[in-house]
């Protein structure tokens, strides 16, 4: 594979853009793409045609708005190209049709901003996003809005955080004497996610409707042996990211690191960091192709957040940064950060806005399966903090302290083998229990589930780092003496939100009790966390950075509300059918063979004593009347579902969640006693570990 040539092969990128439109209209989008001008409509019929030509030329026959609703996936409607000329027909794609397109908006989620029978919807043009072939059909990246001006979809607010922060970090920047034409913001996020064997999947009714199993007895081999991370990949699984390595590069998405991960049958992609808007798109195809290539080798990728009980769930962690048009890393901080007063300040902004809107950050995060995740052993837990590291943990405790700092140097570092290279050691080493790290040039958020839309959590962040920034500007921009001013902010700032920073073990027993003495959130549920989203404080926010209305912030918040509801309640009846259709029957039948065996024993002699059939007959039949009884249980408090989205998700949270681990508890204990010739579905080992 010559993968130069193949890298970006089907995609519609600056150069061969540059080939293929006139360069006065080239100069023109281009202004769009790196400035943000306001698009040029008289553009759109040379560079539609160009787009098409191109297209056409790589086997395409249709065209469609892609765009990203409120539902975490993308959507799309296929027109093709062709129009009717006399007997024949052409292939054409006109300007307006690039730039607008009208799908039905009826279906999608709107949390109440909009009325059924309002159904209309457009679509237009990102032209910041790079449009793509795949499978016949030419992608063109959209934003999607309602008829009256809201957003319906997470590109749109994710633009606007991205405007807002631009504008922000170049008062800001200005301040310093630094004029930059753009400051963007750049994410890289590492996906995890399980690969299990097809044939096995389909037999679990739990993982093919809802993502995860909602049963399942611990392997007797789980991740104790701590040999599966980074350990050599089975042929199977290395055909496999082979596939979807090339087939992501094709796609111009630029996949770089693959490993195992902790779990069994956990593995990771990350590629390198982009723009943004381009990472975000380039995660959604990402994850759809994942799954996709998986079912060429006979493989299902699981992208659920915690599919298996008892291992480790999956996650993404968002690298995010911010940069200006000419490459300079703003939150890069030099050999000597204690001199460099443009990067402190640039650091507490982020990190004071981390703190105070800590409750939206989590918010944006929240989500059925992500709550399995929060909290647990492997995971952030769902208290936001920041950890800086040493060296930067150090200088601000120096700062907030009044103390004289003194710096610790990274030194050259020797593993003790002659023949091994001196190298330099980093000043800071890993932490991987925060949720809100920084590591080196950039932050990496953590919380992430690993199915997630990376448009929200970076909607968030653009947006609290943008209102940080432009108080900043604010309360500085009339200084006399800009270098004390700035000094003595950053200071007061450090002092105001000292709190949020931790650089210890997050995953550790004090940490929860300490938070709390610090008034820090500790939001464990999505019924609990997104309230915090439509709090006036929020509201205020998003309305002041023009990232959201009003009524969008609080439909948002409606739909996140909505989606955990209704996950819970798919889980549920889910689980109601495979105990009443499958389980329940299974352990009743084992405990009848059971019987018949006893009796036909006492028949040859009354002296077989039958004991240990006994036992285990009455104890699989008493497990099972009580498991019988925990599932009506679940069945009728599903029925008396409160009206509203918030009192639906909190009954959700504190009655169905638990009402569902009773259920479960019981039938992996039977699970453990059931003869494997009468158990419905294939148990833990088969499903993680059947990939050879
Ligand atoms: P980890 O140590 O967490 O395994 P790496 O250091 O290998 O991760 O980097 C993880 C991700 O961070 C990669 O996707 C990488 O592209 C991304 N990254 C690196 N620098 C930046 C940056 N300036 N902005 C955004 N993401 C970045
Ligand atoms: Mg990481």
């Amino acid at each position: 594979m010559n993968v130069t040539e193949l890298f970006a092969s089907n995609v519609f990128n600056d150069e061969v853009m540059k080939n293929a439109l006139p360069k006065e209209v080239y100069k023109s989008l281009r202004r769009t793409i790196d400035e943000g001008q306001p698009l040029d409509t008289s553009i759109a019929g040379a560079v539609a045609n160009a787009m098409k030509d191109w297209a056409v030329s790589k086997g395409a026959t249709h065209y469609t708005h892609w765009f990203q609703p409120l539902t975490n996936l993308t959507a799309e409607k296929h027109d093709s190209f062709i129009e009717p000329d006399g007997d024949r027909v052409i292939m054409r794609l006109t300007g307006k049709s690039l730039i607008v397109g009208e799908p039905d908006a009826s279906s999608f989620p709107s949390g109440g901003s909009r009325a059924t029978s309002a159904a209309r919807g457009y679509t237009a043009w990102d032209p910041t996003s790079p449009a793509f072939v795949k499978e016949g059909t030419l992608y063109i990246p959209t934003i999607f809005v309602s008829y009256t001006g809201e957003t319906l979809d997470k590109k749109a607010p994710l633009l606007k955080s991205m405007t807002a922060l631009d504008l922000q970090a170049k008062r800001l920047l200005k301040l310093f004497g630094i004029e930059a034409r753009k400051v963007s913001t750049t994410v890289g996020p590492e996906q995890e996610y399980f690969l299990i064997d097809e044939e096995v999947y389909e037999k679990r009714k739990d993982l093919v409707l809802t993502g995860r199993t909602l049963f399942g007895a611990p392997s007797t081999r789980g991740q104790e042996l701590e040999d599966h991370y980074f350990g050599t990949l089975k042929s199977r699984i290395s055909d496999y990211m082979r596939d979807l390595d090339a087939t992501l590069w094709s796609y111009g998405i630029f996949a770089k690191t693959k490993h195992n991960e902790v779990a069994p049958a956990q593995h990771e992609l990350a590629p390198v960091f982009t723009t943004t808007n381009v990472a975000v798109d380039a995660n959604q195809l990402t994850m759809e192709l994942m799954k996709k290539v998986a079912r060429r080798h006979g493989l299902v990728c699981l992208l659920h957040e915690k599919p298996f009980e008892g291992i480790n769930g999956s996650g993404k962690h968002n690298n995010w940064s911010l940069s200006t048009d000419s490459g300079l890393n703003l939150l890069d901080p030099g050999e000597n950060p204690e001199e460099n007063p443009r990067f402190m300040l640039i650091l507490t902004c982020v990190i004071a806005a981390v703190d105070k809107y800590q409750g939206v950050l989590r918010a944006c995060v929240a989500s059925a399966g992500n709550d399995h995740r929060l909290g647990a052993d492997e995971a952030p837990p769902a208290i936001i903090s920041v950890y800086l590291g040493d060296q930067l943990g150090a200088l601000v405790d120096s700062i907030v302290m009044g103390r004289q700092y003194v710096p610790k140097k990274a030194v050259p570092g020797s593993i003790g083998v002659p023949e091994s290279p001196i190298f330099p050691i980093d000043t800071t080493d890993r932490n991987r229990t925060s949720p809100f790290a920084f590591t080196g040039n950039k932050f990496e958020f953590r919380m992430l589930g690993s199915q997630a839309s990376v448009a929200d959590p970076n909607i968030v962040l653009n947006t609290i780092v943008a209102q940080a920034f432009s108080e900043a500007v604010e309360s500085l921009g009339g200084a006399k003496d800009f270098p004390k001013a700035c000094k003595a902010y950053t200071e007061k700032l450090l002092k105001e939100h000292y709190r949020i920073i931790f650089n210890y073990n997050g995953y550790g027993p004090d940490w929860e009790p300490e938070a709390e003495r610090r008034g820090l959130l500790n939001n464990k549920t999505t019924a609990d966390a997104v309230p915090e989203f439509m709090k006036r404080e929020s509201i205020e926010l998003f309305v002041r950075q023009g990232v959201y209305t009003e009524k969008e912030v609080v439909a948002r918040a409606n739909i996140a509300l909505e989606n955990y509801t209704k996950a819970i309640n798919i889980e549920a009846k889910t689980m109601a059918e495979m105990v009443r259709r499958d389980i329940w029957p299974a352990a009743d039948k084992y405990a009848a063979a059971l019987c018949s065996a006893i009796a036909a024993k006492r028949a040859v002699s009354e002296k077989i004593a039958c004991v240990s059939d006994m036992v285990l007959a009455e104890k699989v039949s008493s497990l099972n009347d009580g498991l019988m009884e925990a599932t009506e249980k679940l069945e009728n408090d599903l029925k008396e579902m409160p009206s509203g989205e918030l009192a639906a998700s909190e009954r959700m949270a504190h009655v169905i969640v638990p009402d569902m681990d009773a259920v479960r508890a019981i039938a992996d204990e039977l699970e453990r006693l059931v003869s494997s010739a009468y158990w419905p579905y294939p148990t833990y080992t088969e499903l993680l570990y059947s990939v050879k």
